[in-house]
């Protein structure tokens, strides 16, 4: 086995945030250890309360479910912008989708959204469809709506003004530059930063971050994806969340405990619970 296929060990426990927060978004599926060990690893962290995000029917169902048996996780549930142009009968997944965005314990439809990184030019018209039927979804049933915006921020901007945003609407794992940053903030949309904020190369982001006003900004990990420096290439899971926020604060000039006030009210004010 040469060096870089060695498995990487997962990053040490980081020191407990003093004013608890939760992870906007996360894939407790899609990660290595168990549901109860992962929560109970971000709650000795001040990691108290995780957003679980479906990305497919299957995945979404498990969500729903998740949610229903842990107090201390939220569900999303919706078909991701990769998935809309793959499914085979859309409009009866998304009836079923709507069914289970229904559920007391699903306080979201998404993530949704466009993705153009993967999607070629034929894929694009499912997905913007996809993307204004979840959007009615969550306001006909009064639920957040979490956008998964790649590489598309225009369309994403421009989609949202023409069907009419849902009352509360969050960017996940934000990723667009200072100017989009206003427009959001303009709007009253959230702000979800992840781990890719801590990278060298994300000077915009981190633009993004100083200008976006602190009432609208929430923290994510999108776990496993997206692993805060200095652990780039070791498994993300919501413990890693303090990484994150403690980076997040030294942008905004701000002490750590004031941004995660911010951060846990805001995240409750977006997904209503
Ligand atoms: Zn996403
Ligand atoms: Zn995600």
């Amino acid at each position: 086995m040469s060096r870089s296929d060695a498995p990487k060990p997962a990053p040490p426990l980081p020191e407990p945030l003093r004013v608890p927060v939760a992870d906007s978004h996360t894939h407790l599926d899609m990660q290595d250890t168990s549901v109860p060990e992962a929560l109970e690893a971000a709650a000795s962290v001040g990691v108290t309360t995780v957003v679980q995000v479906g990305c497919d029917l299957e995945r979404s169902r498990w969500a729903a479910r998740t949610a229903a048996e842990h107090a201390s996780v939220h569900a999303a549930v919706a078909l991701h912008p990769n998935e809309a142009p793959r499914a085979p009968d859309l409009d009866a997944q998304l009836a079923e989708i709507e069914k289970l965005a229904a559920l007391p314990q699903v306080l979201a439809v998404g993530e949704t959204g466009l993705d153009y990184f993967r999607t070629g030019e034929e894929g694009i018209a499912e997905q913007q469809r996809s993307f204004r039927e979840h959007i009615a979804i969550a306001k006909r049933l009064d639920k957040a709506l979490v956008i998964h915006d790649r590489d598309a921020h225009e369309d994403v901007l421009r989609v949202l003004a023409e069907e009419g945003a849902p009352e509360r609407t969050v960017f996940h794992c934000y990723s667009g530059d200072a100017a989009m940053a206003e427009v959001c903030a303009a709007k009253g949309y959230f702000m979800s930063f992840a781990g890719n904020v801590t990278f060298k190369n994300a000077q915009p982001l981190r633009d993004a971050l100083a200008v976006a006003p602190a009432e609208l900004v929430l923290v994510e990990t999108d776990a496993p994806f997206l692993t805060p420096a200095p652990y780039r290439g070791r498994p993300n899971a919501p413990y890693l969340v303090p990484v994150t926020l403690r980076a997040m604060a030294e942008v905004k000039g701000m002490p750590e405990e004031a941004l995660s006030e911010h951060v846990a009210a805001n995240t409750a004010r977006a997904f209503g619970y």
